[in-house]
């Protein structure tokens, strides 16, 4: 059986840059067929999935985890190469060390191991790999998953690997996230000499008290599950660099992450007749890329809260912040799904590194898992 330290490695030195898996799925796929697993590719376009089950019947517990990593950034920002996975002080370094290479590795030994000695099993245990989910995410774990649901495969608990702990392994699982809507505003106005004023119209000036109130809109107040929904705008731009020219036009991007108490359609339709009070000539382009979701399901959230705390002695935080994540798939088909994995200080950063005793007791916790929803 291979280790989790060396199965980390195997993976880190396979540079998979989405939508590459660089040759990832290959490699796992051969790694469970030995091991009696069924296993298939499931692949759309550039984008490589693979779905591996072994058993039958019910429950269907599903571990989920990506392959594909962000790129590495300037190499002279990191003290060893991104690609040669590094051991040092009791940690792996190396591009998707955390996030999650890691606990991808730490999710297949969880299983083999778990089959290994449990051959017979009750229910069945899956594993869903992409490698777009750093991407557009479009034809990875989403169009995996509805592949499956479409054929009757009705999936019973979820569990994704990705690095939730903040300050110290264990403190934190996530049991939902927020939903994220972004805008690209253009404000048209009339390109013109500023020493002439009443020839042009200026949509920075137009935009300015629509911008102020668009900044004190107090969404709403949260709830039990998740903080205030908040608006942050990324990108603004108009001008032509030259001081003595009105600008014809302006671009503004901004972008929510907001909880269930309110929709993207309800944020888009306020957005919009506020923009119409102010008289803006503008249009908006719109994605709402995820929709928030919150997991209630006890038996879930207690075999996996239990899992960390038998194995950290922490009780983890049932967080929802940070980023999107592939879990939004699944919840989408109203499947129980949780995260939980290693501490994410790194993650996306040069030096990405994660605890080889941290990769160690995910392995445990997630066997502790699978044993305590397939007794
Ligand atoms: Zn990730």
């Amino acid at each position: 059986m291979i280790s989790v330290v060396n199965l980390a490695c195997e993976l880190i030195r396979r540079p998979s840059i989405t939508p590459s898996d660089g040759g990832i799925q290959e490699y796992l796929a051969s790694l469970f067929g030995a091991q009696g697993f069924s296993v298939e590719h499931l692949d759309y376009g550039d984008v490589r999935n693979l779905w591996v089950t072994h058993g039958s019947g019910v429950p269907l517990v599903v571990f989920d985890g990506h392959c594909d990593v962000v790129p590495p950034g300037a190499l002279e920002s990191w003290d060893t190469q991104p690609f040669d996975p590094t051991l040092r002080d009791g940690m792996i370094f190396g591009r998707g060390s955390a996030d999650m290479k890691g606990p991808l590795a730490a999710l297949c030994v969880a299983l083999l191991q778990f089959v290994l000695e449990n051959p017979n099993h009750a229910g069945t245990v899956g594993l869903l790999v992409t490698s777009d989910e750093e991407g557009m995410a479009v034809d990875g774990t989403g169009r995996a998953l509805q592949t499956l649901v479409d054929r009757g495969v009705k999936i019973d608990y979820a569990l994704v690997g990705e690095p939730t702990s903040d300050a110290r392994f264990g403190d934190m699982i996530k049991v939902g996230r927020r939903g994220s809507v972004s805008a690209k505003m253009t404000v048209f106005g009339k390109q013109g000499h500023v020493a002439y004023p009443h020839l042009a119209d200026n949509p920075v000036h137009r935009l300015a008290p629509f911008l102020t109130e668009l900044l004190a809109i107090r969404w709403d107040s949260g709830n039990d599950d998740f903080p205030p929904s908040t608006l942050q705008v990324s990108n603004i731009h108009a001008g032509t660099g030259a001081v003595n020219v009105v600008p014809g036009s302006l671009t503004l991007d901004f972008n929510l992450r907001y909880n269930t108490e309110i929709t993207a359609e309800l944020i888009e339709e306020r957005i919009t007749m506020m923009a119409h009070a102010y008289k803006l000539d503008c249009q908006f382009v719109w994605n709402a890329s995820a929709q928030p979701f919150i997991t209630h399901n006890p038996k879930l959230i207690d075999a996996i809260a239990g899992a960390v705390k038998a194995e950290t002695k922490r009780t983890p935080s049932q967080a929802t912040g940070g980023g999107t994540s592939d879990a939004r798939f699944f919840a989408a088909h109203k499947i129980p799904v949780v995260e939980f994995g290693p501490i994410n200080a790194t993650i996306h950063a040069a030096n990405e590194c994660v605890g080889v005793a941290e990769l160690e007791g995910c392995v445990r916790i997630y066997r502790l898992v699978l044993e305590s929803l397939l007794p």
